[in-house]
């Protein structure tokens, strides 16, 4: 077997499969085999009998990498393996903690929020504290306690700066304590339990330590300083396990989120790398895809420094469309696309990238009433469907009463005559007593106690008949008995909303065939969670079966952490639609790339400074270099997002592209060179009439563009990103609360930029968030 797999590598490659048991490093350009290394050398460690299917972690960026990785494990070698612990961050984290409940301080069936939960649930805080919420905006909020978890602080290590920050502070503390109190985590705090846990419990940490012998790490780049520290836990640098990391400085895409590339350097250094291996063979893109990567690429500064080349010949130019709109942008790609497929290509090789989930929209409606196959990853999935998340409440609360969140979603629907009034006096109740509302149901009297009750005894009538039944009939038992199903039935606009719930059963019956769960696969052997078949310290498997998880937990954990890839439509071959994020790794024949407009990719947000810029430009890069054989790249000059029509300019990035790969289908006339700056400057002057909002006009009046500073001092705005002070020149700061004669109330969300060119991300009440010149806005502190 050996010979077939170590088959086809090159040299440096082969190098980086058979390294011994130390710390390796691969510091690699796209589609150069980091993978695919990473993937042969846990087969070959397993094949040669050097570790053992429980002695490897692998952590890879998404569910589908895992799984993917999985399958090719499953075809190399001749054992199940599916009890190994590949996965996603968030996933092992995940895992971990359904082995370790108690001693990470969970309930057995703590329920996992996924990001629409969070923000709900921190709204809940905010309410119960009777904040305003224009001032302490829920998802804001949300987020920034995501930041402090991600950079291992508690509400106690937070240093607040002002007295808005101090509330923040209090609100994270209130919102950690009503997780705990409900029994949920949000994906940060699953990372950063686990942290705590392999910290602070030297037992436990000895048992992981001595278990995982090796521990591989995809897309190093973009792990973030708690993931880092995390995997130090596991494998401390001169320790046991040896710890192999595969990465690519170019394709750092989420910096914005913390992620250092940094790492790289200090993985180097800290844990003694002897031999820093590079590829520089692509064996992905034809010879004009990737001339455009290496292009694009060599204008970012920030850069280790390395270039591609390729075998494959030059192949096809890449082909350029300018739409009028985004309309026909979408119909562009969707003849395009069918082009290709008549021509034999599988939908499945077809991806359409887009900078930012609310691009799909038009794209959809386009695909859906052209009636042509498509699965979109990640966005509005499945699992987020409103009659889906009710079915899921249910069955949440069949494993977790406490769930608060789940209960308040579902004690009213379908409606059963509970008022608002009754939850908010439950609510009270559950507050003064420090209880679950679950637990509260007792303390309320009279009629609302009465219908409570009734909830009550509904649950706990699903979960008696459910008890000891398959998945499938769990979720089929619960969408009847919950009177979900009949409440869609009995809705003339019902129908697709029952057509998903039936969807959700075939979902759970799929899930329990492709996951092994069954009568012949025992889902975790216990054996293979210890070391020479010794259990973990506080490892609790289910007493019946070994499973740390029941199928039910296990499906539940899947549709908050999966990211769409069991979309409704089931196994068609489909184009495939995601985010460039949710590209990474991903390889397709035919990639199409949309939205190539100024202050969209790059999007305005990533432009208040250099580094944002240059993030964007990775972006670009991860995105040109998931194509093999043809890349396709549009844009619109016009485009309803958020609810506006905005009108944009080429992006930069085009420009940056050489020329002979490119072959124009529109004019090419008016491009980022010449009518750019003439729209910027005529922008800018219109700019004062419109109480400050400005943006990249293009024949019209400017809306809510780019943040547009002069063209002149554009250059240097780029160039020289301003230092971020508590307060900036304008008397302004960051979270304060400013009234303006036109949109109202609003919330400071940035600063930058000095005298003229001053300007202010604000994020208003009612008409959303904007950027206004600050020499020309009248802004009124509040
Ligand atoms: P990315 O940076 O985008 O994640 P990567 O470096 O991980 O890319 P892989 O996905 O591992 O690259 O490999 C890219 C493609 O090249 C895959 O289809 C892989 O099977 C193929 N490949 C890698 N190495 C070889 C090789 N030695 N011979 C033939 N094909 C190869
Ligand atoms: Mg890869």
């Amino acid at each position: 077997m050996n010979s077939t797999l170590l088959a086809h590598l090159n040299p440096e490659q082969l190098a980086a499969v058979t390294l011994g048991a130390e710390p390796g490093l691969i510091l690699a350009g796209a589609g150069s085999g980091k993978t695919r290394v990473l993937t042969t050398r846990i087969a070959w460690l397993l094949s040669q009998g050097h570790v053992g299917p429980g002695g490897v972690m692998a952590v890879t960026f998404t569910n589908k990498a895992a799984k993917e990785m999985q399958t090719r494990l499953a075809a190399m070698l001749p054992y199940n393996v599916r009890g190994m612990w590949i996965g996603t961050f968030h996933g092992l984290c995940h895992r971990f903690l359904r082995a370790h409940w108690k001693a990470a301080g969970l309930p057995q069936g703590f329920q996992i929020l996924d990001s629409s939960d969070t923000v709900a649930a921190v709204k809940r805080v905010i309410k119960a504290m009777n904040l305003d919420e224009e001032r302490f905006i829920p998802k804001a909020v949300a987020h920034t306690i995501a930041h402090w978890k991600e950079d291992a602080a508690r509400p106690k290590d937070v240093l607040a700066r002002d007295p808005q920050e101090m509330k923040m502070v209090e609100i994270y503390a209130a919102y950690d304590a009503q997780c705990q109190r409900e029994g949920v985590v949000d994906f940060a705090e699953l990372m950063l339990r686990v942290y705590e846990l392999m910290r602070d419990d030297a037992a436990l940490r000895q048992h992981y330590q001595a278990r995982f012998q090796h521990i591989l790490v995809d897309e190093f780049q973009d792990t973030n300083k708690l993931q880092y520290a995390w995997l130090k836990l596991f494998a401390p640098p001169g320790g046991r396990g040896a710890v192999f990391a595969v990465g690519d400085d170019d394709q750092s895409i989420y910096a914005f989120r913390g992620a250092q590339v940094g790492n790289m350097h200090a993985f180097e250094r800290e844990y003694g790398v002897r031999r820093l291996i590079k590829l520089e063979q692509n064996y992905r893109s034809c010879g004009h895809i990737l001339d455009c990567a290496n292009h694009l690429i060599d204008h970012n500064q920030k850069r280790l420094g390395k270039t591609l080349r390729t075998d494959a010949g030059q192949g096809e130019p890449l082909r350029v469309f300018e739409a009028p709109s985004d309309f026909e942008e979408a119909r562009w790609v969707l003849e395009e696309a069918q082009s290709l497929h008549r021509g034999g290509l599988a939908r499945a090789e077809i991806a359409i990238l887009y900078r930012s989930n609310a691009q799909s929209r038009v794209i959809e409606s386009a695909l859906f009433n052209a009636g042509i196959p498509y699965r979109v990853y990640g966005g509005l999935r499945f699992f987020e469907r409103a009659e889906v998340k009710h079915a899921l409440a249910y069955l949440r609360l069949l494993e977790n009463v406490n769930d608060d969140t789940s209960f308040l979603r579902v004690v009213n629907f379908p409606a059963r005559a509970i008022g608002a009034r009754t939850v908010e006096q439950l609510q009270d109740a559950a507050k003064a007593s420090g209880r679950s509302l679950w637990q509260s149901v007792s303390a309320l009297s009279g009629r609302a106690g009465v219908s409570l009750q009734k909830f009550i005894e509904l649950i706990e009538g699903l979960r008696r008949a459910t008890e000891g039944q398959t998945l499938r009939a769990i979720v089929e038992h619960v969408v009847e008995g919950s009177g979900l199903a009949a409440h869609y039935r009995s809705d003339k606009d019902g129908a697709e909303r029952l057509e998903n719930l039936e969807e959700l059963i075939t979902a759970a019956e799929s899930f329990v065939t492709q996951e092994g769960f069954g009568k012949d696969a025992v889902a975790l052997p216990v054996d293979e969670l210890g070391v020479n078949g010794q259990l973990g310290p506080g490892l609790t498997p289910d007493a019946d079966t070994g499973e740390i998880m029941s199928p039910l937990a296990a499906f539940l954990t899947h549709a908050s952490l999966e990211s769409g890839e069991n979309q409704a439509i089931a196994g068609a071959d489909a184009l495939q639609l995601m985010t460039i994020h949710a590209a990474k790794g991903l390889e397709f024949d035919a990639v199409f790339l949309t939205g190539l407009e100024e202050g969209l990719f790059p999007n305005e947000r990533a432009l208040q400074d250099f580094d944002g810029l240059e993030e964007e430009r990775r972006l670009m890069y991860v995105a040109i270099t998931r194509a093999r054989k043809r890349l396709h790249l549009s844009l619109a000059q016009s485009r309803m997002l958020h609810g506006q029509t905005r009108y944009h300019v080429r992006s930069r990035f085009l420009a940056e592209l050489p020329e002979a790969s490119l072959k124009w289908l529109s004019p090419k006339q008016g491009g980022f060179g010449s009518g750019f700056e003439r729209d910027y400057a005529n922008a800018w002057q219109r700019g004062s009439g419109l109480s400050g909002v400005v943006g990249a006009g293009r024949g019209g009046e400017a809306r809510g563009g780019w943040p547009a500073p002069k063209p002149a001092a554009w250059q240097q705005a780029v160039a020289a990103p301003v230092p971020k002070k508590a307060e900036h020149d304008s008397g302004l700061r960051v979270g304060q609360a400013v009234f303006h004669n036109k949109f109202g109330e609003g919330v400071v969300l940035t600063l930058e930029g000095a005298g003229a060119d001053a300007r202010a991300h604000i994020q208003f009440g009612r008409h959303g968030a904007k950027w206004l010149a600050l020499s020309v806005a009248k802004l009124t502190p509040i």
